[in-house]
């Protein structure tokens, strides 16, 4: 099987978990949804298609605009 250069999750889960995350800590990042790769067998992150059902109630609800200053604050602490 063929490996891909992108950053690869092995369960959707764990992509969706890094999707929530990488939107936390980059509030302007455009990564959207998963995806299963074809190449790889692996998950990967994207920003083509319609927002994963997740991370749009994690905006919708707040959820990432509290980690968000929860994370600024980590940093600043540092
Ligand atoms: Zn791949």
């Amino acid at each position: 099987m063929a490996s891909c250069s992108k950053r690869s999750y092995v369960t959707e889960n764990l992509a969706v978990d890094a999707l929530i995350e990488a939107r936390i800590r980059f509030l302007s990042n455009s990564a959207s949804t998963v995806y299963c790769c074809d190449d790889c067998g692996m998950w990967h992150l994207t920003s083509r298609g319609d927002l994963h059902p997740k991370l749009k109630t994690a905006i919708e609800n707040g959820t990432i605009q509290k980690e968000n200053r929860a994370y600024q604050w980590e940093r600043k602490l540092r």
